[in-house]
């Protein structure tokens, strides 16, 4: 996604905005892989390949979203590793 594009994305589950942004890997102004964080309701949202997954909870893919928490938990903060929602890796 295009960084400026942190300014009209909003938690899908409280219409929060702005939403934090933690890049992992960006190429010019384009976030490759990062996250999403909603400091109302602690969840995060992915950034993978370029798309945020902003998805209500029942619809998220448990499985792959902790698997890129494995892969990335050094880039990302301990508030979305480690306490984020509606998972994480404690
Ligand atoms: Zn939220």
């Amino acid at each position: 996604m295009k960084k400026h594009m942190i300014n009209i994305l909003a938690c899908p589950i409280d219409k929060n905005n702005p939403l934090e942004i933690y890049e992992i890997k960006t190429e010019q102004d384009v976030i490759i892989n990062g996250a999403l964080f909603c400091s109302k309701c602690l969840r995060f949202y992915l950034i993978i390949d370029e798309i945020p997954i902003m998805l209500p909870d029942e619809l998220r893919n448990k499985t792959n979203e902790i698997k890129f928490l494995e892969q990335w938990k050094e880039e990302l903060p301990r508030k979305i590793v480690n306490e984020g929602e509606p998972w994480n890796l404690k």
